[in-house]
């Protein structure tokens, strides 16, 4: 008995960073683990360093944060 045979497209998919030159940009940000205020993103580190310092400035109390990395990804199939 042979069993029966059909034609299957086996079709496989990956997923990586998406490094293309179209991609979004990495973006970074941080979170006050206290109160939960955020920074802008930005695509400099500068920039929610800045804030950090600032919002601890303001909030003398707050001294704990989260690092928010935004990074691009992509998939593609390839049969
Ligand atoms: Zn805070």
């Amino acid at each position: 008995m042979s069993a029966p045979r059909s034609l299957v497209a086996h079709r496989e998919w990956t997923l990586e960073p998406n490094s293309e030159p179209d991609a979004e940009p990495i973006t970074y940000a941080m979170q006050c683990a206290v109160c939960n205020e955020t920074s802008e993103a930005g695509v400099e580190w500068s920039v929610p360093q800045s804030w950090t310092l600032e919002h601890s400035g303001r909030n003398p109390s707050h001294h704990t944060y989260r690092e928010i990395i935004t990074r691009p990804w992509r998939t593609w199939m390839h049969s």
